[in-house]
């Protein structure tokens, strides 16, 4: 009998914010192929005699192609009861899960899907602030900035400034992001949140404006943007806890409403 293959969300870092499902099918894997993403806490909720595969990527240099891990999720699932295919985030969510599921169902391979919270709602969730809002934002665009030459670039359609964008990937190039936005029409001063390591232990938030994008020092990845008028609600408030620190912030008198 063949075995199933769950692909399992392992949420932005707390473990705290994975799912009863994810942790409880974690704890009965018999082998977890897992990103480079997936924080130390969530593997360690692993069944202690279960085999962990590291497939991810190191500083953009791939363990194994996308074709391997491919092969070694079918060959897995042949004699093993329990396959979890984990991954950071939500899996379905730039995770390359469309050919996953292609060859787990050309093997003819049974699967299930466990959804995990995805970075962009972690990381809203860390800097304190609403994706969408009725006063100013009306639609979420989860998308990722054009690094290489080919016609994969964002499709502007349909954007206004009532779209939150939600970059993943964004790289350390800070200066291209902004330049692309620009060149998409985005306005000088449209507010951004950059968000490292969000709902982890190395977590550090960042405000600036589109126009000063270039100006900010590069924050470790992984790192993702949110460009929207929605972080104009806390980017006060992230400036002030970057300046004088958490502790302090708390300490200082609320700044004057102009
Ligand atoms: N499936 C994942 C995304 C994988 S793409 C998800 O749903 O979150 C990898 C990108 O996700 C990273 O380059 C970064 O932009 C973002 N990312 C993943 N975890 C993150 C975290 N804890 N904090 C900030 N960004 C993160």
């Amino acid at each position: 009998m063949r075995g199933k293959v769950y692909l399992v969300g392992g949420g932005p870092g707390d473990p705290e914010l994975l799912t009863l499902k994810a942790a409880r099918i974690l704890g009965r894997a018999d082998i977890v192929l897992h990103d480079a993403l997936v924080s130390r806490e969530v593997l360690e909720l692993v069944a202690a005699d279960a085999e962990l595969v590291d497939v991810g990527k190191r500083c953009g240099t791939k363990l194994l192609t996308q074709e391997e891990i491919n092969a070694l999720m079918v060959s897995y699932a042949k004699p093993h009861k329990v396959v979890v295919r984990l991954k950071g985030g939500d899996p379905l969510l730039f995770g390359r899960a469309g050919e996953e599921l292609a060859a787990l169902r050309l093997a003819g391979i049974e699967f299930e899907i466990v959804p995990g919270i995805t970075a962009g709602f972690g990381a809203a969730a860390a800097a304190g602030f609403s994706l969408t809002d009725r006063r100013v934002a009306s639609q979420v665009l989860f998308t990722t900035i054009q690094r290489d030459t080919d016609n994969r670039s964002i499709q502007w359609g349909g954007i206004s400034s009532t779209t939150t964008l939600v970059l993943y990937m964004p790289g350390t190039d800070y200066a291209r992001v902004m330049q692309q936005l620009r060149d998409a029409g985005w306005p000088d001063g449209m507010p951004c949140a950059i968000v490292s390591h969000a709902t982890g232990r190395d977590q550090q938030i960042r405000s600036t404006i589109l126009a000063k994008l270039a100006d900010e020092a590069v924050l470790p990845a992984p790192s993702i943007m949110v460009v929207g008028r929605v972080v104009a609600e806390v980017a006060e408030e992230i400036s002030r806890s970057y300046r004088i620190g958490p502790e302090s912030a708390e300490r200082m008198s609320p700044p004057l409403v102009i």
